[in-house]
């Protein structure tokens, strides 16, 4: 078994986490392992937790919603959009990978090394996505807290600067097991997922790639060597972030109902949403609030 820090995961190119992230977060979707609030009629079916609570939403006759955004592998990104809501007031909840803390801890001097202080004193509050964002189909309660929950709670203790305990546990992929149930039990944490995917992250996934050759530059000389493999990627999309932001909105204008806890990812294209995404909460007088706000007092 690798450790957590292992080259092998550490080393995941954000291009290559991307993808395997969006794939299996929409297989999850497919295989109804989530009961999204998406089909249900009338209202917000209830989440159905045994022993540890798996929550996707809440139900609540207020208009209140949670905004997450999970990974943070960017902090470029993820300071820009903790700081665009915290101009508007409102607070998030983050669920960063262990290992972009790491990331985030290892260089200092890149202008970001106070970002979790930074996020925290905005108000913005943060669960564990564990710390090497793989799949955890057939890890053991062990391997789980050995390799992956206290490694996060670890890099969060130390980018913080104090103890830490997350509002709760989102496990990569959504990937809920009995021993991710035990681990969750034993340690007093909800595993949080969601009931609503903005589809951020498929749709970069599927329509953007920041290592692509724009068509512009797209001359003889690269097209050669893209063919003899030493150029990642080739392709013609323009502004396709901003087509992006179509496809977070039409998901917001479907999808969304009071109590849903909303999945964003730290990318450019939920950062380029936020206007559109507050002017359509606005519009349709939802509130967001934080997690912990969320869950205070309501029925699950
Ligand atoms: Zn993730």
């Amino acid at each position: 078994m690798t450790t957590p820090k292992s080259a092998a995961h550490a080393g995941l190119s954000r291009r290559q986490f991307l993808g395997l992230g969006a794939g299996l977060a929409s297989a999850a979707l497919a295989s109804a392992a989530l009961p999204g609030l998406a089909h249900s009629g009338s209202g917000i079916k209830s989440s159905v937790p045994d022993s540890a609570q798996v929550i996707t939403h809440i139900n609540t006759g207020e208009r209140q919603v949670c905004l997450t955004f999970d990974d943070l592998w960017s902090e470029y990104f993820t300071l820009k959009i903790g700081r665009a809501f915290f101009e508007r007031g409102i607070r998030l909840t983050l669920f960063p990978i262990g290992i972009a803390v790491q990331n985030n801890l290892n260089r200092p001097n890149q202008g970001y090394a106070d970002l979790y202080p930074r996020l925290r004193d905005m108000g913005h509050e943060f669960g564990s996505h564990l710390f090497t964002h793989r799949p955890i189909h057939g890890f053991s309660v062990e391997q789980l807290i050995a390799e992956e929950l206290e490694p996060s709670l670890d890099v969060m203790r130390q980018a913080l600067g104090r103890e830490f305990r997350p509002v709760g546990i989102r496990p990569p992929y959504g990937i809920v097991t009995e021993e991710m149930k035990q681990v969750a039990e034993q340690y007093g944490y909800p595993l949080i997922l969601w009931g609503m995917d903005s589809q951020d992250a498929i749709c970069t996934k599927q329509q953007c790639d920041e290592q692509c050759i724009p068509e512009a530059e797209a001359q003889a000389d690269v097209l050669l060597r893209y063919q003899e493999g030493d150029v990642p990627d080739l392709c013609f999309q323009e502004n396709c972030e901003e087509r992006c932001v179509d496809t977070i909105i039409s998901n917001y204008e479907t999808y969304l109902r009071p109590g849903a806890i909303i999945l964003h990812h730290a990318l450019k294209t939920s950062y380029l949403a936020i206007p559109r995404v507050m002017k359509l909460l606005r519009n349709w007088n939802m509130q967001p609030l934080p997690l912990s706000s969320f869950l205070g007092n309501r029925s699950l």
